[in-house]
């Protein structure tokens, strides 16, 4: 152990730096190992076909509270939450395990539910639950699901591979499940302060949807592909677009300039934002769990990319990589920090 490391909180290193000095050590010897820690799945060679592994641990009062959250969702998500990390590295999705802790607080019925949406989700994306894991916990439950998912090795898509004055993509909308949140929460407070009162969400189902249930977008793989675009780069938005393009140009040693105008919104994320008086930037770029493909194609397929339903161009990828900028709707040009979504920093 590192000596100036003895007084260091892990709150204050974050979970980025906890990782790195965790892992700086092990070094990677296997030939066959495209990609171990660092980007959305490790990838190995076996023959003509590479296998790609991610793994996400969902934790009861850290990454979902029980109050608000249905547990067939919860299972839904859990899913989710994987195989949007192998579409993020243009992989497919084949086969998921499940490692549960669970306290004597659950009935074998609500189980039931957390793996009924695990099934649901297993059916909808074609991916086999073929093992895992149960054990008890002493406080809550907590959710470890690894998928293994498969692509020929010129079609796998890792964060490093964006060029200069690559065009920069999003997917769908951003700060919808942030929005969600925001207002389970509330709901929560009123909740607890007065049983007899009921959850008022009408009006905002998008957004609640969004945060209980997201989708990976497999559909947007599949459009990308049908129109012979693959990206340069991609990461998948789980901690807010501001901390994800960051990763982008770490990766590929390149900056970026991202237009507030241009990043789409949905209008029930406007109308929460208002009600909250929360700058609806703040929602789009550092919420999280959207889980909305972030990628960069070269400048020249601006045409085939502008005709993909649902992608919106969001800025490009800066040649000077000490120059990351966000231009606001009004006002000047911000550097763009990371501050979403970190779950050792709460
Ligand atoms: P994502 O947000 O796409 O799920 P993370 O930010 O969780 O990715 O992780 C970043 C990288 O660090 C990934 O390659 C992941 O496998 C790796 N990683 C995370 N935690 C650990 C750990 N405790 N030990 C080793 N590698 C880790
Ligand atoms: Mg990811």
């Amino acid at each position: 152990m590192n000596e100036k490391n003895k007084a260091l909180t892990i709150s204050e290193l974050g979970e980025f730096g906890l990782i790195d000095l965790l892992t700086k050590d092990f070094s990677i010897t296997d030939k066959k190992l495209l990609k171990g820690i660092g980007d959305d799945a490790a990838v190995f060679e076996t023959g003509d076909i590479c296998n790609l592994v991610t793994t996400d641990l969902l934790v009861e009062g850290i990454h979902f509270n029980l109050i608000y959250t249905p547990l067939k969702h919860l299972g839904y998500k859990s899913v989710a939450v994987n195989l949007s990390d192998l579409y993020a590295m243009n992989a497919v999705p084949k086969y998921i395990t499940v490692s549960l802790a669970v306290s004597s607080k659950f009935s074998v019925n609500a189980i039931e539910q957390l793996y009924e949406g695990i099934r649901i989700a297993c059916e909808r994306f074609d991916v086999e639950l073929i093992g895992g894991d149960t054990t008890s916990s002493l406080s809550g439950l907590f959710i470890n699901i690894t998928a293994i998912g498969q692509a020929k090795k010129d079609e796998i898509v890792y964060r490093s591979g964006a060029k200069k004055n690559d065009l920069v993509c999003v997917s769908g909308d951003l700060g919808a499940a942030y929005m969600g949140l925001q207002l389970l929460e509330r709901e929560k407070e009123v909740f607890l302060s007065d049983t007899a009162i009921q959850p008022e969400l009408t009006g905002y189902e998008y957004i609640i949807e969004r945060q209980l249930k997201p989708e990976p977008r497999r559909d947007i793989i599949k459009r990308l592909k049908e129109a012979g675009l693959q990206p340069t780069s991609m990461i998948d938005i789980s901690d807010g677009l501001s901390s994800e393009i960051l990763h982008l140009c770490k990766n590929s040693n390149l900056g970026c300039k991202i237009y507030e105008d241009n990043i789409p919104v949905h209008p029930q994320t406007l109308a929460a934002a208002e009600m909250f008086r929360l700058e609806p930037s703040i929602a789009s770029l550092n919420g999280g769990e959207d889980y909305e493909l972030l990628f960069t194609v070269p400048l020249d397929k601006k045409d085939v990319v502008e005709k993909i339903a649902d992608v919106s161009i969001i800025g490009y990828m800066h040649e000077d990589k000490n120059i990351k900028l966000f231009v606001p709707r009004n006002g000047a040009e911000l550097e763009l920090t990371a501050q979403g979504w970190n779950a050792m920093k709460r």
